[in-house]
């Protein structure tokens, strides 16, 4: 694997890369890697030539401080776990490398409803920083496809939204299924910082959602997302949302025809660590 810190080498490299006639996978990441990451990278070894993944934990997609300061950071262990998984490149930048200097931090994305919702709703700015970096990511990678996990639903179509804004619609994205541990719990990066207590509370989530996959009928939802709402509770989380929702565009729905192809989506606190998951219905 070749690791790239600057901008200019990488475009550089992958210039001559595409000449060559290879094509190119991206998989962004914010490190601290796990399976689900992992699985994102054979995935994008199936169909391209060269697979590219960047690790940058973007400060202008945490609305919350103290989260980001207390973000893991494995770097030896991921650039490992990469060479594992046969990525070809890793793309470290800093922090000047992605917002340089005349980098504009002014522009707006106009996601419309998407980012008055669930996360865009909970997490104000947080939408926007996704797209500031993943923007940045596209320009310097220029990838023909781009990987991304199930696991972030509303960060998927954010980041489709963004590819139409931007107008690269030629970049191919392919959503991937959310890799889960045993007991349930969708893996993620933020799980390294759950206590052994919280851990073992943590898989209450997975429990919701398959409460409501398996107890949800035609009509009013009000009741199902009640009662689900009351497991988190039982089970110590604070919950921001259980919603569902039309599974193609995010619409919320408080009825449902027995029929629409639809979402169930979560965003709950344990302590300080906030979880998300979600299930597709159909
Ligand atoms: P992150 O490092 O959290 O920004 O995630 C990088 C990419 O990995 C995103 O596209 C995530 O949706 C994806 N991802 C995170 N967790 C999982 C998981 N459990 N299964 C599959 N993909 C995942």
């Amino acid at each position: 694997m070749i690791l790239f810190k600057t901008t200019t080498d990488l475009v550089k490299w992958l210039d001559a890369q595409r000449q060559k006639g290879n094509t190119i996978g991206f998989v962004p990441t914010m490190g601290a890697l796990h399976p689900g990451h992992l699985s994102l990278i054979e995935a994008a070894k199936k169909s391209n030539q060269l697979v590219v993944s960047s690790i940058f934990v973007n400060p202008t997609q945490f609305n919350n401080p103290k989260d980001f300061e207390k973000y893991p950071i494995t770097i030896e262990k991921d650039i490992e776990l990469l060479e594992q998984a046969g990525c070809d490149v890793l793309f470290l930048p800093s922090v000047d490398e992605i917002y340089p200097g005349n980098f504009s931090k002014n522009r707006t994305y106009d996601l419309g409803f998407l980012e008055t919702i669930l996360d865009g709703k909970f997490r104000p700015g947080h939408f926007q920083g996704v797209c500031m970096v993943v923007h940045r990511l596209l320009d310097i990678v220029n990838p023909d496809n781009l990987y991304l996990g199930q696991k972030d639903y509303q960060q998927c179509l954010v980041i489709k939204k963004l590819i139409e804004i931007i107008g690269r619609q030629t970049i191919k994205v392919h959503i991937c299924p959310t890799l889960r541990e045993a007991d349930g719990l969708a893996m993620s990066s933020r799980n390294m910082r759950l206590t052994e207590k919280e851990r073992a509370k943590a898989p209450a989530i997975y429990h919701a959602l398959l409460f409501i996959k398996d107890n949800i009928v035609k009509g009013n939802l009000a009741i199902i997302r009640k009662e689900a709402t009351e497991m988190l509770d039982k089970a110590g989380f604070k919950t921001d949302y259980i919603e569902i929702a039309d599974a193609n565009n995010l619409t919320l729905l408080n009825e449902w025809d027995g029929h629409q192809k639809i979402v169930v989506l979560v965003a709950a606190f344990l302590n300080e660590i906030r979880l998300i998951d979600n299930m597709v219905l159909s």
